[in-house]
């Protein structure tokens, strides 16, 4: 009896001391996401190496993801969903895909406004979206906000994705948040009006439309600049190195996250990992994967964002961000923006 007794507790002190330390609990959870960097995996297998709970990781483009998550219901795998843009994280959110979290850890690494209002996501890091202009072409003191790019100054000469495009909803969503749905038309019918092009291509194609001539000033988010001078196409490369990155007043930020998914089986194991993604020492490494700014305040960004200098941002709730998103549509709709 007293036997037993001693082997119950020696295996009972071993278990706490694994579960002090993290070790040993094993299991595992599942990520659903939309990034595909080598960085991720290298801070997954740091994740397992403290924790002992093993990462599997699915990877597919955003909207797919969040199709998935809500076909597989309440039989889903998925525990963690790792996305871009609050539009995205608000639409899983809306559709009942994620719940809401709330850990110290989580509320002290990442700040009030990079976070759901109601905790279901996260942001991991931060992207602005900015003017990349030519500084042959732009006398660059004539601008200080977004308004003034509806100037006739620049008519003929601005360049811009299209309005199906989630970056530009959230933009005019943050305007419409900020100044209310009548300056946000009219700075979208300004927009289309001063266009060089029907709106065509992706972020990059705007900074290619600058350096080519096609227009002067580009609006694009801040990591594909990043993406570009790194790039193995030399025309990509080319095309960064030929323009400059200016950033309005009050800078429209949006950020990529994370929540947990609704329906998630290792829920613990998915706040560790959110936790630890969010940690000072993984935040670094992951912001640098995509060339955006950490969304932990206390982890510097890179060097060469630092370059780029300083801005100010919005300032608002991004939670705001998907909430105006279907009036952002509407009204670039109203606009004429294509
Ligand atoms: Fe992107």
């Amino acid at each position: 009896m007293k036997k037993i007794f001693v082997v119950v507790l020696a295996l009972l002190s071993i278990s706490l001391y694994a579960g002090m330390f993290g070790y040993g609990q094993g299991g595992e959870v599942n990520v659903y996401t939309s990034r595909h960097y080598d960085t991720d995996q290298k801070l997954y297998d740091e994740f397992t190496k403290l924790t002992g709970i093993k990462v599997n990781v699915i990877k597919a483009g955003e909207d797919e993801l969040i199709e998935r998550i809500k076909n597989e219901g309440s039989d889903t795998r998925a525990d963690l969903f790792i996305t871009a843009d609050v539009g995205r994280l608000h639409r899983a959110k809306v559709l009942g895909l994620l719940q809401p979290i709330v850990t110290d850890v989580l509320i002290k690494n990442i700040p009030n406004n990079l976070r759901d209002r109601e905790n279901y996501w996260y942001a991991l890091t931060v992207r602005a979206r900015v003017l990349a202009y030519s500084p042959e072409r732009v006398d660059i003191s004539k601008i200080k906000t977004y308004e003034d790019l509806i100037n006739p100054e620049w008519k003929g000469r601005i360049v811009v994705r299209s309005s199906s495009n989630i970056y530009n909803q959230s933009l005019i969503a943050s305007f419409v948040a900020i100044y209310g749905e009548e300056w946000a038309l009219n700075w979208a019918k300004g927009i289309v009006n001063n266009m060089a092009r029907k709106p065509q291509g992706n972020d990059r194609a705007q900074v290619i439309a600058v350096a080519s001539g096609e227009g002067d000033i580009a609006i694009v988010n801040t990591y594909y600049i990043g993406k570009m001078l790194n790039s193995s196409d030399k025309q990509q490369v080319a095309a960064a190195k030929k323009i400059k990155i200016f950033f309005p007043e009050r800078t429209h930020i949006n950020v990529s996250g994370a929540g947990i998914v609704k329906y998630s089986k290792n829920r613990e194991n998915a706040i560790k990992l959110l936790e630890f993604l969010t940690s000072k020492e993984a935040q670094g490494e992951f912001a640098k994967a995509n060339y955006e700014y950490p969304a932990n305040p206390e982890v510097e960004p890179s060097e060469l964002l630092k370059s780029w200098g300083n801005f100010t941002s919005q300032g608002i709730d991004l939670t705001l961000l998907g909430e105006y998103n279907s009036k952002a549509v509407e009204i670039m709709d109203k606009a004429g923006w294509k």
